[in-house]
């Protein structure tokens, strides 16, 4: 699939949350936040994940389903929700901006699947077992310190999950798993998986990103991480401190580029839900952020790589 230079899909953003928190609207540019649609054009996206959050019970599913689907069937029609992965070619060459249906933690569905079945129907086409807490499902990534190390992992009815996410074709999501549930997917799952929104645990030590052995794994199951610019997830110290120069995320890249290579690694902003390097203040910081991986002399095709060819991979060998 060929797709206009260097157009960018990210891996994770929290704005179908903020436009409600914020009081602004998706079609409209705000100063506010760090996504809308007419900043997403100007930084060259061609898609994202639109994650649900956080789906602990089905309220939240319903209200932030509906919320996504009134995006998509907007009368402006620049949205395009994306069931295949033709719909990013369609987007590319409509200008239009894909939104990929991701939830974020499914602690709230039946056990039977049903809600899954339906919400894949409606476009559903990512989600993670788990929002860092403890479901019938699976264990998280808590994010209180010294908290004990699970030992519970991926549930049964976790395993009976993952083969049916891996049976209708929706990609599973490990960024907010603990380290024992993460092994447990990689053990279960016959399809690659993403840890979307997650960095370097080599460089940032939070239990919310991937050591080295980890990103190892992903290799080997076809797999692909993209990197968080949450200021905690990039700093040696963790810290929620803004003042985190933007050359940190391309760190972060060399890092994993070093270890394993080009086609495991892409962008996973987590922008409008954590605080971001202010050089980087929104989705726009894209541009500098692709002129830094020029800088560093990436090729042209590794970089189309990063920016979106590692995703179209995975769509291509998860979704139907
Ligand atoms: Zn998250």
């Amino acid at each position: 699939m060929k797709l206009r230079d260097k157009a960018i899909i990210d891996g994770h953003t929290d704005v179908l949350l903020a436009l409600v928190e914020q009081r602004r609207k998706f079609y409209e540019e705000s100063d506010r936040g760090h996504v809308d649609l007419p900043r997403m054009k100007k930084a060259n996206l061609i898609a994202s994940f639109f994650a649900i959050w956080p789906a602990i019970n089905q309220y939240y599913i319903q209200k932030g389903t509906r919320q996504l689907l009134e995006l998509v069937e907007d009368p402006r029609n620049e949205a395009l929700l994306i069931r295949k992965k033709e719909d990013i070619e369609k987007a590319d060459k409509e200008n239009k901006i894909g939104v990929i249906f991701h939830i974020e933690g499914i602690g709230g569905f039946d056990s039977e699947f049903h809600l899954l079945n339906i919400l894949y129907r409606t476009g559903l086409r990512s989600f993670g077992i788990t929002w860092s807490d403890k479901n019938l499902f699976g264990s998280g990534s808590s994010f209180v310190p010294n908290t004990p190390e699970d030992t519970r992992g991926i549930t049964a009815e976790g395993r009976e999950l993952i083969a049916e996410a891996n049976k209708l074709g929706i990609i599973i999501d490990v960024s907010h798993l603990s380290d024992k549930s993460f092994w447990d997917v990689l053990d279960v799952t016959k399809k690659p998986v993403i840890a979307s929104h997650s960095s370097v645990r080599k460089i940032s030590p939070h239990v919310r990103n991937l050591s080295d052995e980890m990103i190892k794994a992903l290799v080997d199951n076809g797999g692909m991480m993209g990197i968080n610019f949450g200021n905690v997830f990039l700093r040696e110290d963790c810290a929620r401190d803004a003042d985190t120069p933007l050359t940190k995320v391309i760190d972060h890249i060399d890092h994993v580029v070093n270890l394993v290579g080009p086609d495991h690694i892409a962008f996973g902003s987590d922008f409008d839900g954590t605080g971001v390097p202010s050089e980087i203040k929104d989705v726009t910081g894209f541009i500098a952020l692709v002129k830094e991986l020029e800088n560093r002399g990436y090729s042209d095709k590794d970089i189309n790589k990063i920016c979106h060819g590692n995703y179209i991979r995975i769509f291509s060998k998860v979704w139907k």
